[in-house]
């Protein structure tokens, strides 16, 4: 996909070919193919624009995304053992506590209340997933709002 290092002209040492270079190298570039289907490509073709010929060649298909080349690379074992092994590292009971605490404080940033009073309100209001309307009456006696 890129120039060798050792190209004639060294400019394009290193640089990636192009989509034009790609196809016509590989015999699949046809007169008054366009880059791109102007009203986007139709479901499940596979030669309709350059892009999608691209797409669906073998090795583009097998290529892995440069995040996790990376992660395999250092020797990681790939995310989802990583997150299946944190999850399983942490009490359901636990991950149901934080997902509460998480909606009620969703709840009340949502209600236009401030970080500190969202502190105080969440830990008072503890029992659901929502904080109740009333809550407004009972920061007004405290912060005098
Ligand atoms: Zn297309």
């Amino acid at each position: 996909m890129v120039f060798p290092l050792d190209h004639e002209d060294a400019s394009l040492q290193g640089q990636p070919k192009g989509l034009y270079i790609v196809l016509n190298e590989r015999g699949l570039w046809r007169e008054g193919l366009l880059k791109k289907c102007k009203n986007g490509c139709e479901l499940g073709a596979k030669s309709c624009c350059a892009i999608t010929i691209m797409f669906n060649e073998p090795d583009f298909l097998k290529q892995k995304c440069q995040l996790e080349e990376i992660i395999t690379a250092r020797g990681h074992k790939g995310l989802q053992n990583t997150v299946s092994k944190g999850l399983n590292s942490v009490s359901l009971l636990t991950i149901r506590r934080f997902s509460r605490k998480a909606f009620r404080y969703i709840d009340i940033y949502r209600k236009g209340l401030t970080r500190k009073i969202a502190k105080y309100v969440a830990k008072k209001y503890h029992s659901h997933r929502r904080v109740p309307n009333a809550v407004f009456d009972d920061i007004a006696i405290f912060y005098d709002i």
